[in-house]
């Protein structure tokens, strides 16, 4: 190999006064022109912070996703009620309970009454809550 016994040739500081020396480790790649062990190759050490930007990158996604569920739970909230919101984040599991044993209801209801276009309404807007209570992103 072209790199056997030849020495990394990046620059490493070995005191806190800038003063530095060769890298003692024995050279691994050629990268333009430069040689350099694998701990100094450019394209390890670009890989590395591709790597770390990803792992940020995912975190920061992970955190933005959840303040904006906390924030439009909150918002959703206080605009049911203004007073207080907790209870209305208490009680979103028994609301969807009661709306899907509505949904029953309205089911046996529309089957005895086909032409009540009251009702008719009513199973539409309960049928579009639902679907929006279980979407999928
Ligand atoms: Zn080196």
């Amino acid at each position: 190999m072209v790199t056997e016994g030849k020495q990394c040739s990046e620059r490493v500081s070995h005191d806190d006064w800038g003063h530095t020396h060769q890298c003692p480790r024995g050279a691994k790649v050629i990268r333009n022109g430069k040689l350099y062990c694998k701990i100094h190759d450019p394209e390890y050490i670009a890989g590395k912070e591709a790597e770390r930007t990803a792992k940020f990158d995912a975190e920061w996604a992970a955190k933005k996703a959840t303040w904006e569920l906390q924030n439009t739970a909150i918002r959703a909230c206080k605009k049911i009620n203004p007073e207080n919101p907790q209870a209305v984040a208490e009680s979103i599991e028994g609301l969807v309970e009661a709306v899907e044993a509505y949904e029953d209801t309205l089911n046996l209801l529309i089957f005895q009454h086909p032409d009540d276009k009251i009702l008719a309404t009513q199973m539409y807007q309960v049928i579009k809550v639902l679907a929006k209570v279980r979407e999928v992103k």
